[in-house]
């Protein structure tokens, strides 16, 4: 009897010993067919990466997500509603095996590794032939990283990285080089309503950019405090000059400060374009010749009625809101309100400026038909420590107001919004 041969174990693939680091290349997948298999989660992340890539995705799954399901159409993406079959790796550059059914991932990785395909595997990372980096974007640069098979590791590394590059720490060749240098004009940023959290990220950034910070009253002022020693802060409110001549004023700062090469960064409270005079800036940067950018910002207007609890909009009581300066008194001929329309509507009105006025406001509204049992509330300093909400009726908003010495800044909200206030979440910070 002939003697039975010893089993030979199974080669283990020389990419799967983990004695070779992956070598990293940039795929170029414009029209290039991908496979997906599966439309769980991790399609969900992967997806938007392949499409922004161009790449013709082939998408099989029997179930999607929701999101997954939303992608489906969009220009690249072809769902079909079935398992993993090996022929749909025809005519495939590159293979994501991303099912929960880890049967189906390592059949998948065998076909593709027979098919000279590379393959990443979701449930077993070592096992695939290719591997997904952790990856951002800055400007034209591209990041990818590998954290040596810990994704979260590479999530953080590749994390530092973009901040640092977005920061301007490293610049595109790697050199360090100061902050502000480089950055030419004038940026007009909204800070937001107060609270220095409540800025965008890109606020910050080039905040931290600067060379000069022209700040209004009404900007986050805590954000002053963080600049460096050698910025110059010029304060608004206090440019001389006659209140009419104020904004020339402003205007001639930003224009002159840019053209000394320093980076000008013009900042303001809430929205720059919500009765912030933010275009004029803009526009006598533009007519002197002045690079400049604008930053939008969380306008107080919306904000400081939801940190207060109280929505602008609401099913089945305001499908409307609107945003009105109650700077000049009704009546005033300069003023372009038009308070009987607006005494006219059902929903939301949102009152900027408008503490001194509001007794004539709330007349004028209540004589074209705004019934005076209509609820208001007056929230001063929004988003600070020193917040306070004050609520009433239109017919006596003014008494109430008066009352409890009600002082600007203050956001006035008048429509039934005001009865869904809720005290939840905007208190509650981590
Ligand atoms: N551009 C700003 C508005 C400037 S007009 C924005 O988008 O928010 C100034 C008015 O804004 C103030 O009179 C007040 O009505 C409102 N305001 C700004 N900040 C506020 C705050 N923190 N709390 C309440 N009202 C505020």
């Amino acid at each position: 009897m002939a003697p039975v041969p010893e089993p030979v174990p199974e080669p283990v693939p020389v990419w799967e010993s983990g004695a070779y680091q992956p070598y990293l290349a940039g795929l170029r997948l414009a029209g290039r067919r991908v496979l997906v298999a599966g439309g769980g989660s991790v399609a969900q992340r992967r997806l938007p990466g392949l499409l922004a890539a161009g790449a013709d995705v082939l998408l099989v799954s029997p179930e999607v997500t929701p999101t997954v399901e939303g992608l489906v159409g969009s220009s690249g993406l072809r769902w079909e509603q079935r398992g993993y079959a090996a022929s749909d790796l025809d005519g495939a550059w590159y293979a994501l095996a991303l099912t929960d059914d880890s049967e189906v991932n390592a059949q998948l990785v065998r076909d593709a590794e027979a098919a000279r395909v590379f393959c990443v595997r979701a449930d077993a990372g070592a096992q695939g032939s290719a591997v997904t980096p952790a990856t951002g974007q800055q400007g034209p640069v591209a990041v990818a990283v590998l954290g040596g098979g810990d994704p979260q590791r590479a999530a953080a590394v590749r994390n530092g990285i973009v901040e640092a590059l977005r920061e301007g720490r490293l610049d595109t060749l790697g050199r360090r080089r100061p902050p502000g240098a480089g950055l030419p004009g004038v940026a007009v940023v909204g800070g937001g309503p107060g609270d220095p959290d409540l800025i965008s990220v890109r606020g910050r950034r080039l905040l931290a950019h600067a060379d000069v910070v022209v700040a209004d009253r009404l900007a986050p002022q805590s954000l002053l405090a963080e600049l460096g020693p050698g910025v110059e802060i010029v304060d608004a409110a206090k440019l001389p000059r006659g209140r009419a001549m104020a904004q020339q004023a402003i205007n001639d700062v930003l224009v002159e400060r840019a053209l000394q090469g320093r980076f000008v960064v013009r900042l303001k409270g809430g929205d720059p374009f919500v009765f912030g005079r933010g275009s004029e800036e803009v526009a006598a940067c533009v007519a002197a010749g002045v690079p400049v950018t604008v930053v939008p910002g969380i306008t107080s207007a919306i904000a400081v009625p939801g940190l207060a609890g109280i929505p602008l909009t609401h099913r089945g009581v305001a499908h409307e809101a609107v945003i009105v300066s109650g700077h000049l008194a009704p009546g005033h001929p300069d003023s372009l309100v038009d308070w009987p329309s607006l005494a006219g509507l059902r929903g939301t009105l949102v009152l900027l400026m408008a503490v001194e006025r509001l007794g004539a406001i709330a007349a004028v509204l209540i004589e074209h038909g705004r019934p005076g049992g209509t609820p208001v509330a007056v929230i001063e300093n929004g988003s600070l420590a020193t917040e306070r909400v004050t609520t009433s009726t239109l017919a006596g908003a003014a008494a109430a107001a008066a009352a409890a010495g009600v002082r600007p800044p203050a956001i006035v909200v008048v429509g039934d919004v005001v009865g869904q206030r809720s005290s939840a979440a905007p208190t509650l910070q981590p």
